[in-house]
């Protein structure tokens, strides 16, 4: 399979990048320009030169994502997934009146108007057939259940990326495209923290094996969990 991963530079992107290629798929690794490529990635590009394609992919600037996607088009014709996993997660645990207004705009600029960006622009190249899937990396957060009173702008964004792909769902129904906002688990990266239970490798097996449709999911919405599990919206 052919697949793109957004915000591939490090933590889960980086792992599902790697996961992918060792299971022999082709990634496109979406990367920011203005962010400095980790030597894992640089390594794994070393190892696997035909396998992986570092693509300048900044989900906040629209060209970049239309670029992308012409490249892509240009190099392989179409791609079979789309996984949107670029996030961003600030100002954590505020009271309301503590926000940075902009820092809740630039959550949502990352964290919703970044995955309708990419989609807006790869779903042309999407392949149709029956291993066509889009995936966006949601959590936990993002649910009703999982409000406590503080992380403002990524859980009111998470909530709304599930809603994008819930409607994405619906748009694409009638075709073999599976829609899915996935909830990796709490991970051990820079946004997760060390004393998280997971590794990202253990999340981005779990993801792979749903892409490439090993799981049953027997969900009522496309809100899942990274074992396959439903999640509550
Ligand atoms: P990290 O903070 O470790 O990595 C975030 C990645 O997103 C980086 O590669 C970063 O790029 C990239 N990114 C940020 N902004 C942009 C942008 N504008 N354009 C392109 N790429 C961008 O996060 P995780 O790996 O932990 O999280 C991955 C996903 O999983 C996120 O969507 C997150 O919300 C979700 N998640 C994570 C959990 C956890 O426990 N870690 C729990 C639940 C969900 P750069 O390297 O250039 O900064």
């Amino acid at each position: 399979m052919k697949l793109l991963v957004t915000g591939a530079n490090r933590g889960l992107g980086l792992a599902l990048t790697t996961v992918s290629i060792k299971r022999g798929h082709t990634v496109f690794a979406g990367v920011r320009e203005q962010g400095d490529r980790t030597e894992a990635l640089e390594q794994l590009q070393t190892l696997f030169p035909k396998q992986l394609m570092i693509l300048p992919l900044d989900i906040t600037e629209e060209s970049t994502c239309d670029h992308a996607a012409q490249h892509v088009k240009a190099s392989v014709g179409t791609i079979d997934a789309i996984i949107n996993n670029a996030g961003l997660l600030t100002e954590r645990d505020k009271r309301i009146e503590e926000l940075d207004m902009n820092e809740v705009h630039k959550t949502f600029n990352v964290n919703v108007y970044g995955p309708m960006r990419v989609i807006k622009h790869f779903l042309p190249i999407l392949s149709r057939g029956d291993q066509a899937g889009i995936i966006n990396i949601s959590s936990e957060a993002g649910s009703f259940a999982n409000a406590y009173g503080g992380d403002y702008p990524y859980a009111m964004s998470k909530h709304a990326l599930n809603m994008f792909t819930e409607q994405l769902r619906h748009a694409l129904k009638g075709t073999d495209i599976s829609v899915l906002a996935i909830h990796p688990g709490w991970m051990q990266t820079d946004m997760g923290g060390q004393d998280a239970p997971l590794s990202p490798q253990e999340a981005a097996n779990g993801i792979v094996d749903i892409i490439e449709r090993k799981k049953h999911i027997q969900a009522s919405s496309s809100f899942i969990d990274f074992k396959g599990q439903p999640m509550q919206v």
